[in-house]
């Protein structure tokens, strides 16, 4: 069944997919489309601010893309927006007190006990050392995403195939469990070797360390994709802000939907075909009258697990750290819970900005904190950050000038990205939930439903792939890559 541009289309969440998904379907003819979105504002997860009389926002959410990344490379040339290099460097380490300053974790390596352990490697080689063990023919296939995952699939460890294996329980029996601790600190991003399905993971670990790959942001942020997105579609596509969708009543003609708008009033609007966007927390609280339709939905939300994570943004007005990074370039110290990784921009005139990012048991520190989601950081916060900064570089003089928060693990609107559960059927789950019933026009995707979890593009191919395979649109020129993320 294709749904024609002359039915009502309506989409839940103005999200990337929903806001890509209202680009793709306007620009295609379809004339009768309606946006809902919970929020005040566009964009979801990618939430840029400005800060403190910068010129540039600082991301609150994704913050950048490579160019293993084609719907975003190809939407975002095609909407005009200017991307400028970004080099990430990893600038140096204080784990379990030991300070390293350079990429190379030695000094801090000292600090574990990793006995025999391959000598001399830092985190990553011991990664790829281990993916070498499980999948050793990984190299021929790191390009091509979709070769990628079937080999991974034919690949087992102890007689059980990698989606049957956490990646952290793979990790720990290869090398050991102080080793992964070390992996885990020195990565500083706890869930890059979480508890999640192995064979997902090391896709997602290799399709992110592709040699020669470029890493890129906008400018202006993704909030740039979002609102040019918007400004593309705002005189095709109806948005309406505030609508929370709260109950589907699936029939034959398509579906009414009742959403709560602020003040608690309730409004229902009738569609042709809904594409949800939500993320699985969200997807969870709404209710189907069709309860068949509601097991499905819910049984594909728990075959994912929900990823935490904070930022903690600070400006100073000088530089109380001792690394300098170059522009166009940012550096990343990582640290032990809880400031985890410390971003840190080149400086500007009367503006220094670090940023903490904390995922995983990091974040609980700071949502302990009991900070607001997504505002001005509070006196405790601060002077958490200050200590625990004092305790990295050493005393600080000054205060910051402004500290914003953001936590994106607030229950209930869903979590910073998502991650397969061990043993879950990624394909299958991908292919219910995108029309959990055959016939009901009715459809699901999101970046929590796609190959290339926690990114932009993940939440765009996801969406290209409902209106390949539903909605009878060919795949845009601008997106033509030997990359695709079908399998
Ligand atoms: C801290 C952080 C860092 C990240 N870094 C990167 C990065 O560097 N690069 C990268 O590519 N990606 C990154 N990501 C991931 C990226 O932001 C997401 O994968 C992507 O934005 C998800 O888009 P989406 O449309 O699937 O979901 P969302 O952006 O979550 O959009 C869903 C929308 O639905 C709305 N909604 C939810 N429930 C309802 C409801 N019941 N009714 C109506 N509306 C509803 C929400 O308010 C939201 O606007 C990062 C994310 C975070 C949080």
């Amino acid at each position: 069944m294709s749904i024609s541009p002359t039915q009502s289309i309506a989409i839940i969440g103005a999200g990337a997919s929903g806001l890509y998904l209202a680009y793709r379907l306007s620009q295609a003819g379809f004339a009768n489309v309606r946006v809902f979105e919970a929020r005040a504002r566009l964009g979801g997860r990618m939430h840029d601010r400005g800060f403190d009389d910068r010129a540039s926002p600082i991301a609150l959410g994704a913050l950048s893309f490579s160019d293993a990344h084609p719907l975003v490379n190809g939407i975002c040339a095609e909407l005009g927006l200017a991307r400028e290099p970004l080099h990430v460097v990893r600038a140096g380490y204080k784990l379990r007190n030991v300070y390293s300053v350079g990429a190379d974790p030695g000094p801090v390596r000292a600090a574990y006990d990793l006995g025999s352990v391959r000598e001399g490697c830092d985190a990553y080689a011991l990664l790829f050392d281990i993916i070498g063990e499980v999948a050793p023919l990984y190299r021929r296939f790191w390009r091509q995403p979709d070769a990628l995952w079937r080999y991974l699939s034919l690949c087992v460890l102890d007689g059980r195939a990698l989606c049957e294996w956490g990646f952290w329980n793979l990790i720990a029996r290869t090398i050991g469990p102080e080793a992964y601790a070390f992996v885990r600190d020195s990565v500083g991003l706890g869930s890059v070797v979480a508890n999640t399905q192995a064979h997902a993971a090391i896709f997602t670990l290799l399709w992110e360390t592709q040699p020669l790959q470029r890493q890129f942001r906008l400018r202006g942020g993704f909030s740039a994709l979002a609102a040019g997105l918007h400004a593309r579609t705002v005189n095709l596509v109806a948005y309406h802000m505030q609508h929370k969708l709260e109950r589907v009543a699936t029939h034959q003609c398509g579906a009414t939907l009742e959403f709560r708008r602020s003040g608690d009033a309730r409004v229902s609007y009738h569609a042709d075909a809904v594409i949800l966007t939500c993320p699985p927390a969200s997807l969870e609280a709404v209710s189907f009258s069709d309860a068949a339709m509601g097991a499905i939905v819910r049984s594909g939300c728990a075959a994912v697990r929900e990823i935490d994570a904070c930022k903690l943004v600070l400006s100073f007005a000088r530089r109380c750290w001792p690394l300098a990074p170059a522009p166009l370039s940012m550096e990343v110290f990582t640290t032990h819970a809880p400031l985890a990784q410390l971003f840190l921009e080149a400086p500007r005139a009367g503006d220094c900005v670090l940023t903490s990012f904390s995922d995983g048991e990091a974040a609980g520190f700071w949502r302990g904190m009991s900070l607001s989601s997504d505002g001005p950081a509070d006196a405790r916060a601060c002077e958490a950050a200050m200590n625990e900064l004092a305790r990295v570089f050493g005393p600080n003089a000054a205060a910051p000038k402004a500290a914003w928060f953001i936590d994106w693990s607030r229950r209930g609107e869903g979590a910073a990205w998502h991650a397969w559960a061990i043993s879950a059927d990624c394909d299958g789950v991908r292919a219910r939930m995108r029309q959990p019933q055959a016939g009901a026009p009715l459809f699901i995707c999101g970046e929590a439903f796609a190959v290339p979890q926690g990114w932009v593009e993940g939440a765009l191919s996801s969406a290209e792939m409902v209106l390949e395979r539903h909605f009878g649109l060919a795949r845009p020129h601008w997106a033509r890559s030997e990359v695709t993320f079908e399998m």
